[in-house]
């Protein structure tokens, strides 16, 4: 198997390599130096400026001089949130959607999925990851999927992975539209998928148990996932027995005392690595860990005055972000690293801090428990739950607010099933109400709320 895994990742570099070189476009190597291609840069600018209603009246003519070219991305004033987004997503779209008829479908089959994906051209669509309760939609094309894909197996690559070797990926479920045709595909490049739904003793056992048996090297989680499997690891005492090389931690905010934790139960080191779903791989960190190496080839990375991160991706074509406004905060610095590698750095990277709510003991609690609090109602009620929100105020009580999609289900049948099944831990007042709650200053919509 492991002989399969090597060959058909030899030869998807290969076709990488091949239609790099046919479309003139360097290959992907985040850890070389670095060589952001202007061309790129304005082919992504007027691309948007020509297809995209959002784009049109916003981007002036852009400078065909490459020295001009970057002062001017900077100088653009607009940024992009994710409140634009949810007002109307379509502006964000290439209008020539006829180019990309094949569909990856959520319902379709795999062979119908693979041949979509086998075609010129073809949308996955994707739903926005991480916890900000209400899923933002996105298209990826086949093209935008191969550079990420690239883009990780290099990284990986760099910290110690080699081809052949498996990498367990692992989700929460419901957090993509279409994980089965994933599933399937992922696997046959030797990336099993590791699904749950809950995070206890038996899930842990099951994800050691898969990272076990697929004679793993590398895992990549979401951060406060990975810190809820070794705590859930640790205290029943369940080992993974494969030698891990690393650990991926991505998609959240990785705090000292989780690292340390991870690092700890896994016997292995554990690498930041930053991303979001709408632009795809932004930076990871290098073995000497003194900061994020942003893949300065694939996105723009500054700064607002607040310390804003503002991301241009030159990949996304179909769905261009230009200056986004991706939710975190953090400081760029250009400078070399001691791992030898001279550019831009992401440090004080500060994105969902505030993505916990504390108990009564005030121990933190994450995300991840409200989404599977979410997921375990949605089973009760025939998943009736859009998206929930919940509310601590000072006094540590939590008021939960959740959109539903029809009303039938008396209030007080979700509060009791709330507080029986899933808040038997905490001794806290639970008040549901419909009214979710909207940050349209703070530019997105939050699922944990601290008062
Ligand atoms: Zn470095």
């Amino acid at each position: 198997m492991r002989f399969l895994h090597k060959y058909l990742l030899r030869f998807f570099f290969w076709i990488s390599g091949m239609w790099s070189h046919y479309s003139s476009k360097v290959i992907y190597s985040p850890f070389a130096p670095q060589q952001v291609d202007p061309l790129k840069v304005r082919d992504m600018l007027i691309h948007a400026q020509t297809n995209v209603s959002y784009y049109q009246n916003k981007i002036p003519t852009v400078p065909a001089d490459s020295k001009h070219l970057f002062p001017f991305l900077k100088n653009l004033d607009f940024t992009v949130s994710k409140v634009d987004l949810l007002s109307d997503d379509k502006l964000f779209i290439d209008q020539r959607n006829h180019k990309y008829s094949n569909r990856i479908g959520i319902k379709a089959g795999f062979i119908h999925n693979l041949l979509s994906g086998l075609s010129k051209n073809c949308l996955v669509p994707i739903n926005s990851s991480g916890s900000s309760g209400r899923a933002l939609k996105f298209y990826k094309t086949r093209k935008d999927l191969q550079i990420a894909s690239i883009e990780i197996l290099q990284a990986a690559r760099y910290l110690g992975w080699e081809e052949g070797e498996s990498i367990v990926i692992s989700f929460q479920e419901g957090m993509y539209a279409q994980t089965r045709f994933f599933h399937r595909l992922f696997g046959w490049f030797g990336m099993p998928l590791f699904l749950y739904k809950h995070i206890n003793k038996n899930s842990a056992q099951k994800f050691v148990n898969h990272i076990n048996k697929s004679n793993a090297t590398v895992v990549i989680a979401f951060a406060s996932q990975l810190t809820e499997f070794a705590l859930n690891c640790k205290k029943f005492n369940i080992k993974v027995k494969t030698p891990l090389k690393f650990i991926l931690s991505v998609g959240e905010m990785l705090f000292k005392e989780h690292r340390l934790l991870i690092e700890e139960v896994f016997d292995v080191k554990v690498y930041d690595f930053y991303g979001s779903s709408e632009m795809g791989m932004i930076a990871i960190e290098c073995k000497h860990q003194k900061g994020m190496h942003i893949f300065e080839n694939e996105v723009f990375l500054e700064t607002d005055q607040n310390n804003n991160i503002l991301a241009t991706s030159f990949n996304s074509q179909y769905m261009p972000f230009i200056k986004y406004k991706i939710g975190d905060t953090g400081v760029i610095r250009e400078q070399e690293c001691t791992c030898g590698i001279k550019g831009k750095m992401l440090v004080e990277l500060k994105g969902r801090v505030d993505e916990y709510l504390l108990t009564e003991d005030r121990e933190r609690v994450y995300a991840s428990y409200f989404r599977q609090l979410l997921l375990h109602c949605n089973d009760f009620f025939n998943g009736v739950i859009i998206r929930g929100q919940f509310i601590q105020k000072k006094d540590l009580s939590i008021s939960v607010a959740l959109q539903i999609t029809h009303d039938k289900i008396p209030k007080d049948k979700i509060t009791q099933i709330i507080k029986e099944r899933i808040f038997k831990d905490f001794n806290l007042d639970v008040e549901v109400n419909y009214r979710l709650q909207l940050l349209p200053d703070k530019g997105k919509f939050k699922m944990l709320i601290r008062e």
